[in-house]
């Protein structure tokens, strides 16, 4: 599968040789280097599908959650989105923003450590899921979206029946969990990996042929704190994904 950037156009097309400008275009969309809300095939999210404004989500990742939110709706849940696209830009300012807190907090930190702890539940710009249009943050009912991004509140109560529902239910629209259960034991062969996320879900049809760009190249771009030791860990956390989201 290889993406092309054609004017600010891109398009799915199998081919069997490829060359190596096209695949630093295809690499340059898959990291975030583009503007969602002016990108072809992109659309902004309405105000019943989201929480906060403006989001952009590819138009296919789009249909496929409207399709499932007036399902959910059917049976009382209320499915908004917290977080769908984002640039290489808006998730250099997420890393930087706990880089910093890490700091101030711990100062004897090694660099190294503070990569290992924003790890957890962050992937460093250039590397992360929702760079692609396919993948989204989601809440239910009207609890606060901080609390949404949390385990803990898809384990009890109305969090528990949604996660119930999305488990059954959300496959059939082409979703997935790429953050499941306890990273040690998720993927085989993989030990370390982003820790669980129950609100995280994504759109596998498109995010398998981004996903796959990867396996032979991963640029390390951009300038960020602790980029050096990102290099060593990327590769682990970005392919310990649940195999639900694989092949
Ligand atoms: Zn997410």
């Amino acid at each position: 599968m290889r993406v092309f950037l054609r004017g600010g156009i891109f398009f799915f097309l199998s081919l069997a040789s490829s060359s190596s400008q096209s695949e630093n275009d295809d690499l340059l969309l898959a990291q975030g280097f583009y503007d969602p809300s002016r990108q072809q095939g992109y659309t902004l999210l309405k105000k019943e599908q989201a929480v906060s404004y403006p989001l952009y989500l590819h138009q296919d990742t789009e249909s496929a959650f409207e399709a499932m939110r007036l399902e959910a709706k059917k049976k009382g849940i209320q499915l908004r989105i917290i977080s769908a696209t984002r640039s290489f830009e808006q998730q250099r300012k997420i890393w930087e923003s706990k880089y910093t807190k890490l700091k101030q907090n711990s100062p004897h930190l090694e660099e190294e450590e503070i990569v290992k702890k924003i790890l957890r539940y962050s992937a460093p710009p250039g590397a992360s899921r929702h760079h692609w249009g396919s993948d989204i943050d989601i809440t239910f009912g009207n609890i606060l979206p901080q609390n949404a991004l949390e385990n803990e509140s898809w384990k009890k109560g109305e969090g528990k029946r949604v996660y119930e529902w999305l488990n059954q239910n959300a496959p059939r629209f082409g979703f997935c969990q790429p953050y499941r259960g306890s990273p040690q034991n998720r993927r085989p062969g993989y030990s370390e990996g982003h820790e669980e996320e129950s609100w995280h879900w994504s759109y596998k049809a498109r995010a398998l042929s981004f996903m796959r760009l990867f396996e032979t190249k991963f640029p390390i771009r951009g300038d960020f704190s602790g980029k050096k030791h990102v290099q060593k860990y990327v590769r682990e956390y970005f392919f310990n994904v649940h195999p639900d989201c694989l092949d």
